[in-house]
């Protein structure tokens, strides 16, 4: 039976919450869907090297394709940003964020480091792995293959990416499984259940090496919208606008996390961020941007 057709014959008997019928469909299904799913997942490639970011749309399924077609580039945005130094990996994206950048303005774009949770200060001009050099020397980047698994090939762009990775994937820190989550993952000592198909295959995915890569800094994710922030990150694109002050963020979560401090009584008379305690808000005075600025 196709994947396609499972998913939804699935997905129908368990709308009509016809369970038992169900049950025996997947018991028929487990040792099959393990041979049918191989087809669909292309074979790990013999570098190390991880898949490019805008790869992945063409190894989606064909249902999918049609609804995330790639935006047409326009010759003009094409020439600046080969001017900008920009991978072609990653034009798509830039493209969806051109109003952000405003390229034709800002000829000497900058791209900063993601290192130290965003906290690094280092900026550098924009060119392929313009930031890899940075990344191994101040953030301990590199190749740190899974060391638990003798299938896995899984490659860890740092130490704590690893660590993240064994806990996850090998290790204790892995959840426990619903009942909901009934395909198991295709590699024999891994215990991961997966609820769905596409869930599976994104796990799969990591065990082969096959992620998104970025063309900067060679970090690497599973999930597009980690690496929409992480470009973000790079490019400082704080699109999301606190609603007490003046300061943006890249993503809600960071917005939200930062209107918390806002209900705290220690807030910065420069740029009102807020603190739990007075001491923290000493620390932060110190080093303030806001203020420095006005200092100097
Ligand atoms: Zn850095
Ligand atoms: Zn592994
Ligand atoms: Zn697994
Ligand atoms: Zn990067
Ligand atoms: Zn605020
Ligand atoms: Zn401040």
């Amino acid at each position: 039976m196709e994947a396609g057709i499972q998913k939804l014959l699935v997905e129908y008997l368990r709308k009509k919450k016809r369970i038992k019928t169900l049950e025996v469909l997947c018991e028929e299904l487990i040792p099959e869907k393990k041979t049918k799913l191989s087809f669909s997942i292309q074979s790990a490639p013999k570098r190390p090297q991880p898949e490019v970011f805008i790869k992945k749309s063409s190894s989606k399924s064909k249902k999918s394709a049609a609804s995330d077609e790639k935006p047409i580039l326009p010759k003009e945005f094409k020439m600046i940003a080969k001017k900008v130094g920009l991978p072609k990996e990653h034009w798509d994206f830039f493209y969806e964020y051109r109003n952000d950048f405003k390229f034709e303005i800002k000829q000497d774009i900058k791209i900063h480091c993601t290192g130290n949770k965003g906290h690094c200060k280092f900026t550098t001009e924009v060119f392929e792995n313009c930031l890899v050099d940075h990344m191994v020397e101040s953030h301990s980047f590199g190749k740190f293959p899974c060391t638990k698994n003798v299938d896995c090939k899984f490659m860890a762009y740092s130490k704590e990416c690893l660590k993240q990775h064994i806990s996850k994937f090998h290790g204790s820190g892995r959840v426990v499984p619903t009942k909901d989550q009934r395909y198991s993952c295709k590699f024999k000592s891994c215990s991961y259940m997966a609820a769905r198909v596409s869930a599976l295959e994104i796990h799969h995915r990591v065990h082969e090496n096959r992620l998104l890569l970025c063309q900067f800094c060679n970090y690497t994710s599973n999930w597009p919208y980690d690496m929409r922030d992480h470009m973000r990150y790079h490019f400082q694109i704080k699109t999301q606008e606190c609603p007490v002050c003046n300061l943006s963020f890249i993503n809600l979560k960071a917005l939200n996390t930062h209107i918390k401090f806002h209900s705290s009584d220690f807030s910065c008379i420069h740029c009102h961020l807020s603190f739990k305690t007075v001491h923290k808000l000493n620390v932060h005075i110190i080093s303030c941007e806001r203020r420095l600025s006005k200092l100097y």
